[in-house]
């Protein structure tokens, strides 16, 4: 790598809400994701994780209420 024709490229971590932390290189510091490859249904197959923030309750809540 020549120096001064990349931008500034670090290594950095991104953080899961499940806790789950990845280490990569980025121009960003200190990532925060809210989903990632470990927690997300469609590796994992569970909905649990997912629905930790809420938002399926929220969802569910929005559209049953007012019956
Ligand atoms: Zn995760």
């Amino acid at each position: 790598m020549k120096p001064g024709i990349h931008p500034n490229y670090e290594k950095t971590t991104i953080t899961c809400a499940c806790g789950n932390v990845i280490e990569v290189g980025s121009t960003k510091k200190d990532i925060k994701v809210e989903i990632c490859s470990k927690c997300h249904p469609f590796f994992t197959g569970r909905q649990k994780l997912v629905d930790a923030g809420g938002r399926v309750d929220r969802f569910n809540r929005r559209f049953n209420l007012n019956k």
